[in-house]
């Protein structure tokens, strides 16, 4: 991310990786900053609903990318319970 706004120098592959410039407004805006954590904050709770689940796991997968599911798999920790 930090490349794409040109404010490194060097590279990973040669261990000289450095930070050369300002970090863009775009990166240290604080709205911005507070969106991307309420965004991040979503995630993470939703990654503990699955990990909580008890119904069938993949059937979480397929309503969190919007997507149809059938039911239970059958095939799950949680549908072989
Ligand atoms: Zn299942």
């Amino acid at each position: 991310m930090l490349d794409r706004y040109g404010v490194t120098t060097g590279n990973l592959e040669n261990q000289n990786l450095a930070v050369s410039a300002e970090l863009p407004e775009a990166l240290s805006e604080q709205s911005d900053l507070d969106e991307k954590r309420r965004r991040e904050q979503q995630k993470l709770y939703t990654m503990v609903q699955y990990a909580k689940a008890t119904n069938c796991r993949r059937a979480f997968i397929h309503e969190y990318f919007g997507l149809r599911h059938g039911g239970r798999c059958g095939a799950c920790d949680c549908c072989q319970i």
